[in-house]
């Protein structure tokens, strides 16, 4: 098993709320270079290449007076935001911000003070899931008077295990316009890096909190032929990893902790080996959990009725047959195939 603590640490806080605190006074948004000077100053040290300390703020500059200038059209904006380090904004998020009418947030405190940070002083407004439905009939009325509406998440990407979906949904049956300002993700921070194949993969959110139906939800993917990406509260990761290490058996996974943030850490190893460390060792802060897809190794039709028999003393062919599937990454349809034939040899 290895562990990974990246070796430049981004100047960052732990939390991506303690983070967002400003040190700067609001200012107005035509205010482009204290916008940047922000920007660039909540990141690493620029490089020590003089030509590049002097060019690239000059130019980053120009880019972001550049947008500013155009006015923000009509039309929903999902931005996304940092996830830790508050460099991870980009240009053109703090220049919808900056000109959106209206900023819709998850939670307008915090947004608030990642907004001050840079300097932008915008119209907030809550949308979270509590008033969502009452929210969305005001938003359709705003883009109808021709507003322009930015959405934010508490973190990184909107409506990515955060809301959005309906307004979204809502808004292109309305034949309004929806534009994605992209940026940090941590699904896609975690993934990119983890070593874990990134042909395919699949975003499988939050599991649920409950074992049964944690189980239930493991053995549905079991047979994805992709990486698998979650995210996990800190104090449910070591039944989670017990849970899948038990179902999925021993794949590869990886335990992307903290990123982008001061305690940045990546574990990797087997679903076993991380399984046996986060029932010793305590994690905290934010986590993304990554599984690689099933082990491509060949499962004898042997290897199947050997656990089908086993499972098969205590449950019907039906549910034996699924856990058996689940266990080994196996289609369901191949091992209740070889449970009838098996019964019927009997
Ligand atoms: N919309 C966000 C995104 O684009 O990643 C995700 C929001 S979801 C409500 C919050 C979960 O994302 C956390 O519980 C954690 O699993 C994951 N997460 C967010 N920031 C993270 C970070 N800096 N490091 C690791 N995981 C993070």
């Amino acid at each position: 098993m290895t562990r990974h603590v990246p070796r430049h640490r981004p100047k960052s806080q732990s939390s991506s709320r303690a983070h967002a605190s400003s040190g700067a006074e609001p200012q107005a948004p035509d205010r482009c270079p204290q916008v940047l000077t922000t920007a660039l100053a909540a990141g690493d040290a620029p490089s020590s290449n003089p030509a590049l300390t002097s060019e690239i703020p000059a130019h980053a500059a120009r880019e972001v007076e550049r947008q500013l200038a155009q006015p923000l059209a009509p039309g929903l904006y999902l931005v996304a935001t940092p996830i830790g380090n508050l460099a991870d904004i980009t240009l053109r998020a703090l220049a919808a911000l900056s000109r959106a009418d209206v900023v819709l947030c998850e939670d307008t405190r915090h947004s608030r003070t990642l907004l001050a940070h840079f300097g932008i002083r915008a119209r907030t407004e809550p949308y979270h899931e509590h008033n969502a439905d009452q929210m969305r009939p005001r938003v359709l009325a705003s883009l109808a008077e021709g507003k322009s509406i930015a959405l934010i998440s508490d973190a990184g990407t909107p409506l990515i295990s955060d809301p959005g979906y309906k307004l979204v949904r809502e808004v292109l049956a309305a034949s309004y316009t929806v534009e994605c300002v992209p940026g940090a993700c941590a699904a896609i921070a975690a993934l990119a890096p983890s070593g874990l194949p990134t042909d395919s993969f699949h975003f499988a959110g939050f599991l649920p909190p409950r074992s049964g139906q944690r189980g239930t939800r493991i053995t549905a993917l079991a047979a994805i032929p992709s990486t698998l990406v979650f995210y996990e509260a800190p104090q449910r990761l070591a039944e989670t990893l017990a849970d899948l290490a038990a179902i999925l058996g021993p794949r590869l996974a990886v335990v992307a902790r903290e990123l982008t943030k001061l305690h940045e850490e990546t574990l990797r190893g087997t679903l076993p080996e991380l399984a046996m460390l986060s029932a010793t060792r305590e994690f905290k802060g934010e986590i993304v959990l990554l599984v690689g897809p099933p082990l491509d190794v060949e499962i004898t039709d042997a290897e199947i009725i050997e656990r089908l028999s086993s499972a098969l003393q205590s449950q019907s062919l039906r549910d034996a047959a699924k856990a058996v599937a689940g266990a080994l990454g196996v289609p369901k349809a191949r091992v209740y195939d070889l449970g009838l034939k098996v019964n019927q040899d009997a």
